[in-house]
């Protein structure tokens, strides 16, 4: 099971990503949390990213479709993979369409999960994540519920940057969502309805 996952900031990606992952048993693979990674570690791809993604802007593609490339190659992959994140432009969808053919893979699933930019602005500046092991809270979360560790807010979960995150997202991602209507391989889940629903919508959408 191949699949992609659209759609904007804080539609709620991350977390249908990990429960498809236990689902069907197969490697996330999170554009976001690869370079968040990057950055963490000070490497060079970290220190190139960083200044896009502190202002809500895209990493070149030509950095972030490298770093698919290899991640594709990996083995736990092989089973089958989930795009969190990415494509995010028509070039990264078009290098990930030819780098499936010359593997002989294909995408089985582009699933869109569609929210309003009022609900999405609401959610991310209010979004909480444990410092310690990533577990996605709210406001109102002291500490971790999972591991006690402190909760902090990203550095681009603030109200400017999540504005320029949207507008990046209509702008750039946003018309990926005709391109794989148009390669009938799309699904339209509405995501304002709670996590556990939106995975039910999905899995009946894609008969599993
Ligand atoms: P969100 O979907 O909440 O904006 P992500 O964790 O997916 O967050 O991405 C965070 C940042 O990482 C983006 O704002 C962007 O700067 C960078 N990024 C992630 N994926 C890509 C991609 N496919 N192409 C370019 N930049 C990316
Ligand atoms: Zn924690």
């Amino acid at each position: 099971m191949n699949i992609v996952l659209l759609g904007a900031p804080g539609a709620g990606k991350g977390t249908q990503a990990e429960k498809l992952v236990d689902a069907f048993d197969i490697a996330h693979i999170s554009t976001g949390n690869i370079l968040r990674a990057s950055v963490k570690a000070g490497t060079p791809l970290g220190l190139e990213a960083k200044s896009f993604m502190d202002a809500g802007e895209l990493v070149p593609d030509s950095v972030v479709i490298g770093l698919v490339k290899e991640r594709l190659k990996e083995e736990d992959a092989e089973r089958g993979f989930i795009l969190d994140g990415f494509p995010r432009t028509a070039t990264q969808a078009v290098a990930l369409a030819s780098e499936l053919e010359e593997l002989g893979r294909n995408i089985d699933y582009a699933i869109a999960v569609e929210v309003s930019p009022e609900v999405i602005i609401e959610r991310l500046c209010s979004r909480r994540l444990c410092k310690a092991c990533g577990y996605i809270g709210s406001k109102g979360d002291e500490a971790c519920p999972l591991c006690a560790g402190e909760m902090c807010q990203r550095d681009d979960d603030n109200p400017d940057i999540v504005r320029n995150r949207l507008d990046v997202y209509t702008k750039s991602t946003a018309p990926l969502i005709d391109y794989y209507r148009g390669a009938d391989l799309l699904i339209e889940i509405d995501g304002i309805q709670s996590p556990e629903d939106v995975f039910k919508s999905i899995k009946k959408a894609m008969k599993a």
